[in-house]
């Protein structure tokens, strides 16, 4: 196939100051949970995007001095020469492709507790530190500020050392020193780098031209810039600070990399926002510079990111989270595989990493984070070894991506569905609102499906053992999914709840299945009872309220889908909840039930407080459907006449999880059938301390 020529102009090649990137797809820098820990890790996931056609691509956050420590989040490091191997690992695997690779050098400032280096944290005027750390920063005098230009300047030139061709000064998501000083509500200073906009500036100004000096006869410097804080007049505003600044350095950066700040506005979900949705913030930038402009909006569609350049929006394609879904992602465009590409759904679940602190996951991509350690490519799969056939029972996340990666390696799969359609909790989670984007981790999956010939896909066909044991595959996959139980078992109750049946219990499986839907709904409040405490109960009271319909939603937790911290959804979710008139009841836990009344008790103290129910839906935790998979175990001695060698269960038909995790669980089964077992503890690659001498 070739590519079409309406995407020509996505592929014409960008100057960027002294380098040339081959074309307008550029990875902008992103967290991915491994950093300075993982450096070959790192360095793998990275060069696996440029072998993917991205013309640049970037690190993460890299600090550039001890006083700049983020720890516990691993983020890259460039403290001193003894950290120049392993950012060289990156440039070199990002060149081996063709491509720039770009640092982000960054001094937190205020922002960074030093709890590893445990030095003192700097920032413009004393601040006390911005996450939940009791750490203050103190406000830098001039000696600090002359310390800090020349550290920024050693890891640029450092940076380069390590073969870097485009070097940042950063200024972005309420992380960076540079911001805060430019920021009126960090900066209180009465000398030259506070007061007036030119002042506040002033450092960031001298960290470009600095940089510029440094390294900028080889090396483009680019800056990185929060545009609007989407704050109001407390913040920088695109249409007020935001704009002066870009006027004021127009011209002295070689390319402008433009976003929102802080990282939850940059990185919206889905959920909060559609694809393209910083344009009304970043398109003024190009009215002020002739330099390159980058922008970010979870760009997946070719056609957006051409009506982006046409409109003189954006010169280059500005991807984190599109990057990562589908590393490949370019490369499909160029050849004309549009259909193969394996959109972004936007659930931040590689966000998690960072705050997690452990190699970044993917829902729609299972080899991120696992490149280097388990030698796991996005597009590559060994082939089949054996000539052996494959079912796979139950069409959900898990056994989709099964089927798709078992196909992929040749082997002939038959893959049964109980449902009329395919995509298991993907779809019924996909009708809710706000998460239609979900149902792309079905629709790639049916889209390869559908192409490989080696892979049946029966609808309507729910399997019972004797099925199974009839049909004689060599190979047989469970990968029939989870329900949610109504007995109020979860982290808070960990045996069933007494006393409920006062009550009408439901479960999120009576919403999917229609049992429980908005007519059919009793009079007076549902009350929801979440202890799952991820995004399900807090998006089914979205879903739920209308006008004239109370909806409380009781948790034990101190915040609404209080695991959505992770994703950066938690403020605008419970923002939301609380704007549709929801009414939140945190710190409960369930007592039982009365006449049209629903007992809770304080978590701390355990004094009641009933509220008025008429319904009552449960989102605590789920058990898996093992029945097909316990009584093909139980029948294990009929095995051998029907031909059956071996009976798996992954995903949530194993243990309940993440939609990622099902994935996973999917692909891991696909890449490890027929592949010789190790007999080691560990099936993964790990990168261990060097031991230094005492
Ligand atoms: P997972 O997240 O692990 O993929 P899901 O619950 O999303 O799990 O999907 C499980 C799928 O398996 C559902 O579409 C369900 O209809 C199907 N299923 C469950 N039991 C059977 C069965 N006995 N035969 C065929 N399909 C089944
Ligand atoms: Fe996109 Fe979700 Fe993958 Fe992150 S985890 S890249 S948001 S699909």
């Amino acid at each position: 196939m070739s590519r079409d020529p309406r995407y020509d102009i996505l592929f014409e090649p960008v100057k960027i100051g002294p380098v040339v990137a081959r074309n307008r797809f550029y990875q902008v820098p992103h967290c991915n949970g491994m950093g300075a820990r993982h450096p070959s890790g790192t360095a793998v996931m990275r060069g696996i995007k440029a072998e993917g056609g991205w013309a640049v691509i970037c690190t993460e956050e890299t600090e550039i001095h001890p006083t700049s420590d983020i720890s516990p989040y691993p983020e890259g490091w460039n403290w001193d020469d003894h950290d120049i191997p392993a950012l060289a690992r990156m440039t070199e695997a990002v060149h081996a492709h063709g491509s720039l690779a770009g640092i982000e050098l960054c001094h937190g400032g205020g922002h960074t507790p030093n709890l590893y280096s445990r030095e003192v944290p700097l920032a413009p005027s004393h601040a006390l530190n911005q996450m939940i750390y009791p750490v203050q920063a103190r406000a830098m005098d001039k000696t600090d500020i002359a310390d800090l230009r020349r550290w920024h300047r050693q890891a640029a030139l450092r940076a380069k050392q390590a073969g870097f061709d485009i070097v940042y000064v950063y200024a972005g998501h309420d992380l960076s020193i540079f911001q805060h000083f430019i920021s009126r509500r960090h900066n209180h200073r009465t000398d030259e780098y506070g007061g007036s906009l030119e002042n506040r500036v002033r450092l960031f100004r001298e960290a470009i031209e600095d940089t510029k000096d440094a390294v900028g006869d080889t090396c483009a410097v680019a800056v990185r810039l929060a545009v609007d804080e989407l704050m109001g007049p407390d913040g920088i505003t695109s249409d007020g600070e935001g704009h002066d600044i870009v006027a004021l350095l127009a011209e002295l950066p070689d390319l402008w990399d433009v976003c929102l700040s802080d990282w939850s506005n940059d990185s919206q979900t889905s959920r909060f926002s559609q694809e393209g949705f910083q344009e009304e913030y970043t398109s003024f930038v190009k009215s002020l510079t002739t330099k390159p402009v980058v922008g970010v909006g979870r760009f997946t569609s070719p056609d957006t990111m051409v009506s982006q350049i046409r409109r003189g929006v954006l010169d280059m394609i500005g991807a984190a989270r599109p990057s990562i879904a589908d590393p490949f992602l370019p490369k499909k465009i160029e050849e004309g595989r549009i259909d193969d590409i394996r959109e972004c759904i936007g659930c931040n679940i590689c966000v998690s990493g960072d705050s997690t602190t452990v190699p970044m996951r993917c829902t729609q991509n299972p080899t991120v984070g696992e490149e280097w350690r388990k030698d796991w490519h996005p597009e590559k799969i060994a082939v089949k070894r054996s000539d052996e056939k494959v079912l796979v029972v139950g069409g959900g996340p898990a056994g989709l991506e099964c089927a798709r990666a078992l196909g992929q390696r040749g082997y002939h799969v038959t893959l049964a569905e109980a449902g009329r359609s395919l995509g298991g909790r993907v779809s019924h989670e996909a009708s809710l609102a706000g998460l239609s984007a979900w149902a792309r981790v079905r629709d790639y999956r049916t889209g390869q499906l559908v192409k490989m010939p080696n892979v049946e896909v029966f609808l309507e066909s729910e399997l019972t053992a004797e099925h199974v044991l009839e049909f004689g595959f060599e190979h047989v996959v469970i990968a029939t999914g989870a329900r949610w139980r109504g007995d109020g078992v979860g982290r808070t109750h960990r045996t069933a709840v007494q006393g409920l049946d006062a009550l009408p219990v439901f479960t999120p499986d009576d919403w999917f299945s229609g049992r429980l839907d908005a007519t059919a709904l009793p009079q007076g409040p549902l009350v929801i009872f979440d202890d799952d405490q991820f995004y399900l109960a807090g998006v089914l009271a979205e879903t739920v309220k209308q006008p004239g319909r109370r909806v409380i939603l009781a948790t034990p937790g101190a915040d609404v889908s209080a695991y959505t911290h992770h994703t950066l959804e938690q403020s605008r979710i419970q923002r939301r909840l609380l704007d549709i008139g929801v009414e939140i009841h945190p710190h409960r836990a369930l007592a039982g039930a009365g006449q049209n009344e629903l007992h809770l008790a304080c978590t701390y103290t355990a004094a009641r407080h009933d509220v008025e129910c008429a319904a009552l839906l449960c989102v605590t935790s789920r058990l898996p459907n093992e029945a097909l998979y316990r009584s093909l175990m139980e029948r294990r001695l009929d095995w051998r006449a029907a031909g059956i060698s071996t009976v798996t269960s992954i995903g949530d038909a194993q243990a309940p999880s993440t939609i990622a995790a099902a994935v996973y669980s999917g692909h891991r089964y696909a890449r490890e059938l027929d592949e010789p077992k190790s007999n080691d503890a560990v099936s993964f690659k790990r990168e261990l301390p060097r031991i230094e001498a005492l």
